[in-house]
């Protein structure tokens, strides 16, 4: 999977000024700032070495405008972990050093000197290789792949000794480079697609110039894979993408197949045969061959671009932000929106999901327009996009979810239910506001919308009747608005016929947004004009209890048993 845009990270406003000048050079680069003491940042975080860490392990570039030694003690704890490790640098606050840290692998070198030139310093690259040879050999450009990191490091260790090196195969790459070439050196770098046995003289380095066609429904398919490209003395190495007929979208040993090769999965109308399909994808194959009736592999002379091959399988996720506030957002989401092509939903949540790259496609849509955004999500998904539609709180609690999947199920459209739909859930505003206050919820309780936009206002009655006799806690969604005035009033009024005028309630408003309040009240002293539609109602239990707290409004819970209480239900 491509590697996320760089994160700069900040301590202080006095960083601020350094960061936009590097973020010109990386316009994809979200500027993370440090809560409370930065203005003006993209993103704020509370906590430095959590945020450092979490970004280093989603395979986040790291841009960190700080002492070196905070980068290295905060990521140390990871290092021994085998796993992500993009480029990390540090950048002195005022743009006079780059140091590039962690990543070698990565490019982070390349970064170096990119950030350097921007702020009209030279890198601090300490890197032997890269210093003498002008390029990281062990970091082939892309396209290309390297065969074995172990034995390639003792190669460059070799070179950097003094040894010349021969070049074999098509490598444009390297002609920049200063390297010792000589035709007769021992040590040679090879560069091409056939299966060729490691050996210490060599540098193997494979173009990423195989496709490979398949047919759906094989089971352990990663392997019949490998075992062909084996039988036909191709590098596994080489492969660049799996290519399948698009009516196999959604088959699921195909997709398990691109994972475990760690290839992209792409589709094309199958013309014929499957060796039609894999040439038909390689302009001009060096080679192609047929493996019995259901896999076709087609060579290029050069490496091929997966993203120009057929198309992918679209992706919709129908994710839920949580309340508002970005650390109560689950990193799935997070990671979900980073990968998005087009994102739907109401304007306020859209922007609320913000900010966006300049790539990221906005359709911001009326609140109430949902089937229409649901359809429109799946036209898009259904071109081989990535899309996300956005909910506030949970999207399957009144919200996006349920439309999305409605509109799916009328379909008829098999390029519809061939996108690979998913529903990523979030801090419902209920959840947040009673953890806010306690733990109202504590124990059974309900969840129930007051708008009788789309139900009958009986339903919305009997549901309050019997939710309050059967002794639930209730949250109350879409308690009020303009054009439903009357409505919370006669709610009340129902419950209060079971419940005492003690019964503790609950009031959030904004809750994990700027300007949020909280306050707890009771059912007797509960009034319509108390609430707007921006705020969730909690109506307690007969056991709900409220007791003073040192700071702020009294803690509220609902206690997990009945104990000797005695409760009327009838
Ligand atoms: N999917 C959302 C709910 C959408 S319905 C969720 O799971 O939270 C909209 C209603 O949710 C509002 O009328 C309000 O009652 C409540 N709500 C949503 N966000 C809120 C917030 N941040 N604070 C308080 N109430 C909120």
């Amino acid at each position: 999977m491509a590697r996320p845009a760089p994160a700069i990270v900040i301590l202080g406003n006095g960083s601020l000024a350094t960061a936009r000048r590097i973020q010109q050079r990386y316009p994809d680069a979200l500027i993370h700032g440090l809560a409370e003491r930065v203005v003006g940042a993209d993103r704020t975080y509370h906590e430095f070495g959590a945020t450092l860490r979490e970004l280093y392990q989603q395979d986040t570039p790291i841009i960190a405008l700080c002492a070196a030694g905070i980068v290295i003690r905060t990521l140390a704890p990871l290092l021994l972990e085998k796993g992500a490790e993009p480029p990390v640098l540090a950048v002195a606050e005022d743009g006079s050093a780059v140091v590039p840290l962690l990543g070698g692998l990565g490019g982070v070198n390349v970064m170096a000197r990119e950030i350097a030139a921007t702020l009209d310093v030279s890198a601090a690259i300490t890197t032997s290789g890269e210093l003498r040879f002008g390029t990281c050999l062990l970091n082939p450009p892309s396209g290309y792949a390297l065969g074995d990191l172990e034995l390639g490091k003792r190669f460059v260790s070799d070179l950097l000794a003094g040894e010349s090196v021969r070049i074999e195969g098509p490598a444009p790459w390297l002609a920049e480079a200063q390297l010792p070439e000589d035709q007769q050196a021992r040590l040679a770098i090879h560069v091409g697609h056939a299966e060729r046995q490691a050996n210490a003289n060599e540098l193997l380095i494979y173009p990423r110039s195989v496709v490979v066609a398949v047919t759906a429904g094989t089971p352990d398919l990663a392997n019949i894979i490998r075992a062909a490209l084996h039988g036909a003395g191709i590098a596994l190495q080489s492969l660049a993408c799996l290519l399948a007929d698009e009516r196999d979208m959604a088959d699921v040993a195909l997709r398990d197949a691109g994972l475990d090769l760690a290839v992209p999965l792409r589709f094309s109308a199958r013309p014929g045969s499957v060796l039609e399909q894999a040439q038909s994808a390689v302009s001009a194959p060096l080679k192609a061959i047929e493996i019995g009736a259901d896999m076709a592999v087609a060579v290029a002379a050069a490496p091929v671009d997966p993203l120009l091959i057929g198309r992918p399988r679209g992706r919709l996720a129908v994710i839920g932000l949580g309340p508002g506030a970005a650390d109560l957002m689950v990193p799935a989401v997070k990671a979900e929106l980073a990968r998005a092509n087009d994102v739907l939903g109401y304007e306020t949540y859209v922007r609320m999901a913000g900010p966006f790259r300049a790539d990221q496609v906005l359709h911001c849509t009326d609140n109430r327009e949902e089937m229409q955004r649901a359809r429109h999500a799946f036209e898009l998904a259904a071109q081989g996009r990535c899309v996300v539609v956005v909910s506030s709180g949970d999207p399957g609690v009144f919200a996006m979810a349920a439309a999305v999947l409605e509109a799916l199920h009328e379909s008829r459209d098999p390029a519809w239910h061939n996108v690979d739909l998913e529903i990523l859930p979030g801090v419902s505003a209920s959840l947040a506001t009673a953890a806010q206050a306690g733990a109202p919820l504590g124990h059974d309780f309900c969840v129930l919308s007051l708008s009788d936009n789309l139900k009958p206002w009986e339903i919305i009655e009997k549901r309050l009747d019997l939710a309050a006799q059967a002794d639930l806690a209730m949250a109350f969604y879409n308690p009020i608005s303009r054009s439903r005035p009357w409505q919370l009033g006669r709610a009340l009024e129902i419950v209060a016929q079971h419940r005492v005028p003690e019964t503790p309630v609950v009031l959030g408003r904004d809750v994990g947004r700027p300007g949020q309040t909280l306050r707890v009240t009771t059912l007797g002293q509960l009034t319509p004009d108390q609430v707007d539609m921006r705020t969730m109602v909690l109506i307690g239990s007969s056991t709900t209890r409220v007791f003073p707290r040192l700071q702020g409004v009294s803690w509220v819970y609902t206690p997990r048993s009945y104990g000797d209480k005695l409760v009327d239900i009838s």
